[in-house]
């Protein structure tokens, strides 16, 4: 499970909000490379709609992206429509902002019809779905959050560098996808790493099932209605400025903006009494909670772990003084041969560079 639900424009699904990773990181597991984020340039971008992956498999066969005033939004790229993600939704998203508005174009009338139809059935009926029709008119489409390569580290036994933890998936970060995945490459942690974790031996777990817990009513107010209300606004607003901080472009000031946010936000969550209740039950002890407080922790541990998550990420997008692969600075536009290395987070420690040995 990955993180791309932590930004507002992403493909993936509410449940990679990178729980896994906050979880990780609460259990001391050394976190590495999380400013490696891949945008995707061309997810669908119309009202109402999910932002639903319009795959580059089009452009390979032909589509090409055009703007508002029909020019070409990567005309300045070296290999233009075929360029990598990073560079393609840079490009994009400079040519909305200059025109000031929230999507370009994919044109896919360069392709013939009846190929569109046999090979991209999905896509052409997604859109459909919306109202939107590839065969006659351009797709709008614009970039959103696609896949993590940073995660909890891990090793080829998918081990994390807390004992007994691992992790398999995007949530982990193995070092295979560098900094910038090529397309398809999360099969491996599917057949590669899966299939290691198959083989590992857990722990005796009976030991857990020898408590005899019991219940305990949860003594605290229900909260009432707007008070949930505003813990899902919180969510959405911190996406929100996920997106416009850490998204394909970032830079100090407005990171360090977003960060004196986000702790501010952090330390006024952490007097909130629900999850403070919540911290005095024992492990051995289960809770009753009302259907309104149960709808509330929900949220705050949601809000909490995205806060966990977010601060963190920020942390490493701000370490990073340089821009490469899925982590793009317009203060550090180049490549920098100081940051060939890891960055790596580990709780109560500052953030640092891991070099790798040869
Ligand atoms: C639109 C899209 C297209 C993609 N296309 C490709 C592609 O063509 N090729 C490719 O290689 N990769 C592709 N990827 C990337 C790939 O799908 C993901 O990297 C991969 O699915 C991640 O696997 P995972 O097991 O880590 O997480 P997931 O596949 O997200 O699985 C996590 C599971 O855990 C469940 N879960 C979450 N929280 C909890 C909880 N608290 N309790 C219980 N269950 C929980 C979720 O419901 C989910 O079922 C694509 C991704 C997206 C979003």
């Amino acid at each position: 499970m990955g993180g791309g639900h932590l930004f507002t424009n992403t493909t993936n699904p509410a449940q990679s909000s990178g729980e896994g990773i906050a979880l990780a990181w609460k259990a001391g597991a050394a976190i590495e490379d999380l400013e490696f984020v891949q945008f995707h340039p061309t997810a669908l971008k119309f009202y109402g709609a999910p932002c639903f992956l319009i795959s580059e498999a089009l452009r390979g066969e032909g589509a090409i992206l055009v703007d508002k005033n029909g020019e070409s939004p990567v005309k300045n790229l070296e290999n233009r429509d075929l360029a990598t993600r990073d560079q393609v939704s840079r490009a994009i998203m400079k040519n909305m902002h200059e025109n000031n508005v929230d999507h370009v174009g994919l044109d896919l009338r360069y392709i013939d019809p009846e190929k569109i139809v046999e090979r991209f059935p999905t896509i052409l009926s997604r859109c459909q779905d919306y109202g939107v029709n590839p065969l006659n008119e351009v797709i709008p489409v614009a970039p959103a959050a696609h896949y993590w390569m940073g995660g909890v580290k891990t090793d080829l036994n998918a081990s994390s560098t807390r004992k007994g933890l691992y992790a398999v998936g995007e949530v982990a970060s193995t070092g295979v996808h560098g900094a910038n995945r090529l397309a398809s490459n999360s099969l491996m942690e599917c057949l590669v790493f899966a299939r290691k974790m198959s083989s590992i031996v857990l722990n005796d777990l009976s030991k857990f099932e020898k408590f005899n817990r019991s219940f305990q009513e949860f003594d605290i107010e229900d909260p009432k209605e707007d008070q949930i209300s505003r813990i899902a606004e919180k969510i959405d607003e911190l996406r929100k400025l996920c997106w416009l901080n850490l998204g394909v472009s970032r830079n100090k000031v407005n990171m360090s903006k977003f960060l004196n946010y986000i702790q501010n936000d952090i330390d006024k969550l952490n007097k909130n009494d629900l999850l403070n209740s919540l911290e005095k039950i024992k492990f051995d002890q289960k809770i009753k909670l009302s259907e309104r407080n149960r709808r509330a922790l929900n949220l705050l541990l949601d809000l909490k772990n995205r806060q966990i998550t977010t601060i963190t990420l920020l942390k490493a997008c701000l370490f990073r003084e340089e821009s490469r692969g899925g982590h793009y600075r317009d203060d550090f536009p180049d490549k920098d041969k100081n940051w060939e290395c890891h960055t790596r987070q580990n709780l109560d420690q500052k953030i640092q560079k891991r070099f790798i040995k040869n």
